[in-house]
Formats: C-alpha cells, sequence, structure tokens
C-alpha cells in the first residue's frame, strides 16, 4: 500500500464519527418518514392505494441504504479494534519475553521481580534471586553450531520451568545467562538450596540434541532480601539483587564452575579487585607496563648456562611488581593476552640478541593466543622484523592448548618448526595430554612441572613419577628440562637420570634484562660489542632492581 493511503488515528477517528454521525441520523430520519411513508407504501403494494410522495420514497430508501451502511460500518470497527487487541497483545509479549526461550527477557524480569517482591513482603514471604551463568557454553557453539547451542538454550529453558515451582519468575538475561526468582519462607532459605540443587542435576543431565549428546553444567550465584537490602549507590532494591547474585556466579566461576554460592558482602570488594586489575592491566599494556625478566637454562650434567626463559612481570605503579599467575589469566579474560605477550616477546629478541648467539631464548604461550589461526605467521612476522635467528626461539605451550584444537596446534606446531622454532611442552604431568598426543605431535621438549621436581627432595617414593617421565622422554626421543630446582639434593637426584636441562631457585632467580645483561658480561657471554645495548635498558628497570622482592603474589 502506498504511504500516503495510511490513515493517521486521529483522521480515522474523524471518519467514524461522521459514519456514526450519519447512522444516527438516518435511524432519526428513518423512524420520521419510515412512520408515515411505510404503511402508505404497503397500501399502495397490497390494497392498490394512490401510491405515496415520490420523494418520501427516496429518502426512505437512502435512508435504509444509510442504516445498513452504518452497521456494516460497525462491523467492520468492531473486527478492527479486536484485531488491533491482538496485535498489541502481541507486541507486548514480544517486548516482555525473549524469543528463543519464551522466558522474561532483563527488562520485564526487574519490573516482575519488583511486583512480586511487593506481593512477597505482604505476605511475610522473602524473594531470593539466583543467576545462572552455563560453563563453557562457547565451546558448545564453537565445537556443535550455532543451531545447537540454540537448542541447548531452549532445553535449559524448559528444564528450569520443569523443575522450579509455577510462582518462580524465570528469564533469560542475555547469551547464556539465565535468572530466576522465587519467594521462600524467610525462616527456611535451606528451600532455596535445595531448588538450586536440584537443578544441577536436572539442567546438568546429558542434553540429546539432534543426536549429539550435549552436557551442560552451569555456575550460579543466589542471594535473597530475607535481611533487607541496604542502599546501594545508584541502584534499586532489584537491581542491588541482581549486582548480588551476579557476584557470587562470579565466585562460583572463579572457583572452577559448576557449582553455586550464595552472595558474602566481601565478594564485592573481591570483584572490586579484580576490576581495578583489569583497567590497570588495560592501561598497563597501552603504557608499556609490562616487563621481560629472564631464568637461567643450565645443561645440568655441565653447569653451563644454555639460554633463558622469559617470564612476564608487571610493573604496576600501584600494586608494585606483579607475578604473571595473577595477571595472564585475567589478560586472557579480557582478551588482551595476545598484544601483551607480542610486546613481551619483541622487547625479548631485541635483549636477547645482545647475548652470545648460542644462548637460547624460551617465551610462553597462553592456550588463548594457540587459538589464533595465524599465530605462526605472526610469530615469524616477529622473527623477522626484529632480525631474530629462529633457531634460538624456543616457544612453550602447555597440555591445556591440545585439547582445544589438536590439528590447528598440529598444523601451527609444524610450521614453527619448519622455520627452526623449538617446540616444548611446558609444566607436563599436570595436565591430560595423552601417549597418543605426545607421539603424534612433533614436540622437541618436555618441561616436568616443578610440582613433581620439589618432591625430589623428600622420599625416593616420588621420585619415581620424575623417573617415569624421563624414561617416557628418552623413549619418544624427547629432550627433558627440569623446572623448579630449587637446592642441591634435587640436583643431585636431576644428575643421576641422565642428560637433562634445567632450571630453579638454585641457579638463580629471574631476573631483569639489566641484570641478565650485567650478569653475561662478567661470564664474557655477551655477543660481539653489544655492552653499549646496556645502557638504553630504561628506568622502570632501575627500579625493580632496587626492590626485587617487592611482588605481588597470587592470593
Ligand atoms: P612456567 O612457564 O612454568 O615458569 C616457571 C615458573 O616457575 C616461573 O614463575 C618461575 O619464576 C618459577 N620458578 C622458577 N624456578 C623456581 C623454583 O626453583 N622454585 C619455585 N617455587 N618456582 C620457580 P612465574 O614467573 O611466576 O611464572 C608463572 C607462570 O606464568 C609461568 O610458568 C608461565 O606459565 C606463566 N607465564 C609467565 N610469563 C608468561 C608470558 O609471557 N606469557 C604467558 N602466556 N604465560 C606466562
Ligand atoms: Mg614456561
Ligand atoms: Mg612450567
Amino acid at each position: 500500500m502506498d504511504k500516503t493511503d495510511k490513515k493517521g488515528p486521529i483522521q480515522t477517528a474523524e471518519r467514524d464519527l461522521i459514519t456514526l454521525g450519519i447512522a444516527v441520523a438516518a435511524i432519526l430520519l428513518f423512524i420520521a418518514t419510515g412512520g408515515s411513508v411505510l404503511p402508505k407504501v404497503m397500501r399502495s403494494v397490497f390494497a392498490g392505494d394512490s401510491a405515496p410522495d415520490l420523494l418520501l420514497v427516496n429518502a426512505l430508501l437512502l435512508n435504509i441504504a444509510l442504516i445498513i451502511f452504518g452497521w456494516r460500518r460497525y462491523r467492520e470497527l468492531t473486527t478492527e479494534i479486536s484485531e488491533r487487541r491482538k496485535a498489541e497483545e502481541i507486541a507486548h509479549k514480544l517486548a516482555q519475553t525473549d524469543p528463543l526461550t519464551d522466558c522474561l527477557n532483563r527488562r520485564s524480569m526487574t519490573d516482575a521481580t519488583q511486583s512480586l517482591r511487593l506481593k512477597c513482603n505482604a505476605h511475610g514471604q522473602a524473594l531470593a534471586f539466583v543467576m545462572i551463568d552455563l560453563d563453557n557454553f562457547k565451546q558448545v557453539n564453537d565445537m556443535n553450531g550455532h543451531s545447537v547451542g540454540d537448542r541447548v538454550l531452549k532445553q535449559t529453558a524448559q528444564r528450569l520451568r520443569d523443575s522450579l515451582p509455577k510462582d518462580a519468575l524465570i528469564a533469560r538475561l542475555g547469551g547464556d545467562e539465565f535468572a530466576f526468582v522465587l519467594p521462600f519462607d524467610r525462616a527456611r532459605s535451606e528451600l532455596v538450596d535445595e531448588h538450586v540443587m536440584r537443578l544441577f542435576e536436572t539442567i546438568g543431565a546429558p542434553m540429546d540434541v539432534d543426536g549429539s549428546m550435549v552436557d551442560v553444567t552451569m555456575s550460579i550465584g543466589v542471594t535473597s532480601d530475607a535481611d533487607g537490602i541496604e542502599d546501594t549507590a545508584g541502584l534499586s532494591e532489584v537491581e542491588t539483587l541482581m549486582h548480588r547474585a551476579d557476584i557470587a556466579m562470579y565466585q562460583a566461576k572463579k572457583q572452577g564452575k559448576n557449582r553455586y554460592f550464595w552472595f558474602e558482602p566481601s565478594m564485592e570488594n573481591e570483584l572490586r579487585f579484580r576490576n581495578e586489575l583489569e583497567t590497570g592491566i588495560r592501561r598497563g599494556v597501552t603504557a608499556g607496563e609490562f616487563v621481560p625478566y629472564y631464568e637461567q637454562q643450565i645443561d645440568l650434567e655441565s653447569g653451563d648456562l644454555v639460554g633463558f626463559e622469559m617470564l612476564a612481570r608487571w610493573n604496576s605503579p600501584t600494586l608494585g611488581l606483579v607475578s604473571p599467575d595473577i595477571f595472564i589469566p585475567i589478560a586472557e579474560d579480557i582478551g588482551v593476552i595476545a598484544e601483551l605477550s607480542e610486546k613481551l616477546i619483541i622487547q625479548a629478541f631485541a635483549d636477547a640478541k645482545e647475548w652470545d648467539p648460542a644462548l637460547t631464548l624460551s617465551v610462553n604461550i597462553s592456550p588463548v593466543q594457540m587459538r589464533d589461526p595465524w599465530f605462526a605467521q605472526k610469530l615469524l612476522k616477529m622473527l623477522h622484523e626484529s632480525n631474530f635467528p629462529a633457531n634460538r626461539l624456543e616457544i612453550e605451550i602447555t597440555e591445556s592448548c591440545l585439547h582445544e584444537n589438536v590439528g590447528m596446534v598440529r598444523s601451527m606446531i609444524s610450521s614453527l618448526r619448519n622455520q627452526g622454532v623449538l617446540i616444548s611442552l611446558d609444566d607436563f604431568g599436570t595436565g591430560y595430554s595423552s601417549l597418543e598426543q605426545l607421539r603424534s605431535l612433533p614436540f622437541d621438549r618436555l618441561k616436568i612441572d616443578r610440582s613433581f621436581i620439589s618432591e625430589l627432595r623428600n622420599a625416593d617414593a616420588s621420585s619415581k613419577i620424575v623417573d617415569a617421565i624421563v624414561s617416557l622422554g628418552h623413549g619418544l626421543e624427547m629432550p627433558i628440562t627440569a623446572e623448579g630446582i630449587e637446592d642441591q639434593q634435587i640436583l643431585d637426584s636431576l644428575k643421576e637420570m641422565g642428560q637433562l636441562k634445567g632450571q630453579g631457585y638454585l641457579y638463580g632467580r629471574p631476573e631483569t634484562a639489566r641484570q641478565v645483561h650485567d650478569r653475561l658480561k662478567e661470564t664474557g657471554k655477551l655477543a660481539g660489542s653489544a655492552d653499549v645495548g646496556a645502557a638504553e635498558v630504561d628506568e622502570v628497570e632501575e627500579t625493580e632492581q632496587a626492590a626485587p622482592e617487592k611482588q605481588v603474589n597470587k592470593r
């Protein structure tokens, strides 16, 4: 229909008013004229009397036509109104619900929770707000496709509806995040726990989606208004409940997922700390606050220095020197790990170019970086631009890289090895790599995790694990590095096990580029006339040297 044909509501109302006026006038006229003209018409037709005045008969016929017209218009109007009402109802429902799962959406959940709260409070009941986030849903989507992901969300919603009481409000707040609100007797909060625990069974049961079985776990955060809600700046009471449930849910994620927590005020501080870290890390990456430290790697038999492992440190202006165990997982979560790591690697290439060219440089690569199909190309480009020989570089990946996409990891490893880069499997023994993976993936080296090495200090029973890993390495023809050599006893035990490389505090703590430079200078292990470069080491490192032990460690 042409846009100009469309009538606005005012025009339609005016037209309807005129129609009504015409119909009323027609009825009045019909009563007035019909009373005298109709009997005359009848008599003329049936008794042969003289015909009534033609004008009056025409007026009567016109009246009848107008009444029919008015009636039809009335019928049209009533159907139009009922259709409009239906359309409004649909629009209202669409605005209130999530189209995929038919649950309430975020906006309507807030209003519905507020109304339910008022009702509950009037009856002396309390209200629990429960936030649910599916674990690893991105992987479900990535591995099975979005349509399977959608079906999983639908089934989750259905299972929620099936297992919760009828008076619960259920919402999908977005993505893989659901929430429900449940009235409960304020003295019996354990009922909320019972409902939540039951959900782990019902939603956790394998879902058959188009023949593929999908296992869903979830992290849940719970809070309630049973003890009142004190004012939280700028948030309404319902928003405060949501916020708290969210914090508790986040805690469940952090503690390993597939579990639930009730909100506690201390969690809020932790979250605030985390937010500060996130902001600090983002800013720090841009501001160049992340610096490489280097740990010596030694040939255990000869005691010779063979290279260094680069270990990242955050020189935070507010927190001091922060360890990678704290900032690497966060940098991975917030998507800045690649940028952070690339900057450090480029810096490490520049530092290592000043060393004896026989010394190798190892760098740690996060599983998140290994998901990038262009990672190998990026690394080779960095090598090329830094003019750093590929055969001096060793990258360390952990076993968790192997779970995600072995095919892609294999092809990346192969293209890097073709260029001469060496690949180590770091923290070996802490993950779940299978013998098959070890046999088929072309690693150049296994690094035994320091948790096994440290046990060499105790009874000889535990050395059996290290023994076994060393024999495995020999069998697979993969050289071995032992991490975490802290004392002479450990070193002696390792030396008996064959030709190994090693690193650990016995040989020294990780050091700044400047300290490494000085160490190498003393032992004549600098490349050519590289002493000049040491003067360029920036001020940041000077500060670090002043307080090497002042470090923020994992909490
Ligand atoms: P890793 O690669 O296994 O590094 C060895 C860790 O053991 C380092 O901790 C090192 O300081 C520590 N260590 C070395 N010798 C000893 C010892 O004798 N005793 C004990 N108790 N510890 C020792 P650091 O520097 O805190 O790094 C922790 C982890 O953070 C590293 O473990 C690595 O997985 C990760 N990491 C460090 N830098 C980077 C980076 O640039 N990128 C990525 N993705 N991860 C990094
Ligand atoms: Mg490492
Ligand atoms: Mg390690």
